[in-house]
């Protein structure tokens, strides 16, 4: 039977590119009368969060994509979440090294650096030269009883290359001389990615893995591990990752990527996964309409939309619109307006922030209005009035950019220092630089009190906002 998974790893907002590929899996189950399942991958213990695994699963479960085993609800081939999992994977691991296919390593993280350093230098990309790998075996038992740290590597052919078939790009070709040496267990005694995601795929009974293209280099050290554990491996899928109109892959820079910025919109998650949807499957033009139920009937993974997959933003809210108009009753609508609201955290802080600063209820829609556009239409005349020059104001704007950027947490008391911080540097008092980002964020000026709003709008939307104001 069919069995799927989509395996986020819990270390940012979750990214429509995450609803993307898990609705692809979710209708390649549905397609087939096989399972999807959800497989939390949060190896990397300092980026992986509870907060961001649970803000993944309340995405997914929005999107509608729900999932028949996973670390909410358990299921036979539990748990569902690696860090859980760590003693699951040892055994395996020690397989690889028993037989000889794996070796410990003992250098430094500064020993790596410089050779990566001297590999930079010489115009070779960063690879592991093998240092560890002539190391006698008493050596080695000697230094491991002696509680010296290290990783253990998988070791890869000298010679040829590895040549797979993959569901969407056909038959690749990778020679092993672009292969490292990867490492499989870390230091602390929890193993990598690859090596935990092929353990669990293969525990998991996972028959086809789809997921990003980003992915496919690393086919070969899976399929490697595969063979050294004496396992089959699965079908692998790579599906191209979205774009941006200008074709470059679609990031936050250019594009809202978080799920919860739709949510926060008002986007329809049927819309969404409709949106999403029409990239794996070939449909007439008026057809465009369609259920996920729909999309799961003319579903055909041989047959991926030949168009690649733009993010096009236009496309969405034109389908968003349709959904709106077309798909809801009167009444349905109502309940979606009055559940989108009461559900909504933008609106919830964006109402704390607003109740000193109106007389009347009636106020709060144009008040609050800027938090929920994906456009402010920002017109010149917006700044007029201020005491600054526009050449003053443009100033401030270029400035503040990369100021914020170098922001690591983004929160009103990071960017409120921050800005302090910019506003010094240019010789300006601080509200000769708050008073262009109001307009700039805000579109007006007498609104919310920036630096809450700017938290609350999140960085990517204040990039894109300040980029705009800046043109
Ligand atoms: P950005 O370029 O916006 O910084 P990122 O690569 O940092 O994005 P991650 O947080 O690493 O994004 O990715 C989260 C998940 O989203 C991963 O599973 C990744 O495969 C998927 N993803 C990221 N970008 C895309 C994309 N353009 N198309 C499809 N999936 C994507
Ligand atoms: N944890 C990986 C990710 O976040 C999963 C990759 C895979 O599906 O193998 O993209």
């Amino acid at each position: 039977a069919v069995r799927v998974r989509i395996a986020p790893s819990p270390t940012g907002e979750p990214h429509v590119g995450t609803a993307y590929i898990a609705l692809f899996n979710y209708l390649f189950a549905k397609k087939h009368g096989g399972e999807f399942i959800l497989r939390i991958e949060d190896t990397d213990a300092t980026r992986s969060t509870p907060e961001f695994e649970k803000k993944v699963l309340d995405a997914l479960k929005w999107c509608g994509l729900t999932w028949s085993e996973g670390p909410d609800i358990g299921g036979p081939y539990g748990p569902y979440r690696q860090s859980d999992r760590k003693d699951i994977y040892k055994p395996f691991v020690e397989k690889i090294v028993a037989n000889g296919h794996g070796f410990r390593c003992f250098c430094t993280p500064e020993r790596l650096e410089q050779m990566r350093e001297a590999q930079r230098a010489a115009g070779k990309p960063p690879k592991y030269d093998g240092l560890c790998l002539g190391l006698a075996a008493e050596e080695v038992t000697s230094r491991v009883e002696a509680g010296e740290p290290h990783v253990v590597r998988m070791k890869i052919p000298t010679e040829g290359s590895c040549k797979f078939h993959d569901g969407v790009y056909g038959d690749v070709e990778i020679p092993w001389d672009a292969v490292d040496m990867q490492v499989l267990l870390k230091a602390d005694g929890m193993p990598t990615y690859h090596m935990a995601n092929v353990v669990d795929d293969h525990l998991m009974k996972i028959t086809h893995v789809a997921r990003g293209e980003e992915w496919l280099a690393s086919v070969p050290k899976h399929i490697l591990i595969y063979r050294y554990l004496g396992l089959e491996p699965p079908v692998f899928m790579h599906l191209s990752l979205m774009r941006n109109a200008d074709k470059s892959k679609l990031s936050k820079r250019k594009n809202p990527t978080s799920i919860s910025y739709y949510t926060a919109l008002g986007y329809l998650p049927e819309a969404l996964m409709n949106f999403l949807g029409l990239f794996f499957i070939q449909i007439a033009e008026g057809e465009e309409l369609l259920t996920i139920e729909e999309l799961a009937g003319k579903f055909d993974p041989e047959n991926l939309s030949k168009a690649g997959a733009i993010f096009d933003i236009q496309k969405l809210d034109w389908l968003n619109a349709r959904w709106i108009r077309e798909k809801l009753s009167e009444e349905e609508f109502a309940a979606r307006v009055f559940a989108w609201a009461s559900e909504n955290d933008r609106l919830k802080e964006g109402l704390k922030l607003s109740q000193s600063r109106i007389s009347k209820l009636g106020e709060l829609p144009d008040l609050s209005a800027f938090l929920f556009k994906s456009d402010l239409g920002l017109q010149p005349a917006a700044f007029a009035g201020a005491k600054a020059s526009p050449e003053e104001m443009l100033e401030v704007l270029n400035t503040v950019q990369p100021d914020l950027e170098k922001i690591l947490e983004w929160n009103k008391e990071s960017i409120e220092a921050e800005l302090r911080a910019s506003a010094e540097r240019m010789g300006k008092k601080l509200k000769a630089v708050v008073a262009p980002l109001f307009v700039a964020v805000s579109g007006s000026q007498r609104s919310l009190p920036l630096f809450d709003s700017m938290e609350l709008l999140g960085r990517a939307v204040v990039r894109q906002r300040l980029k705009v104001a800046a043109q």
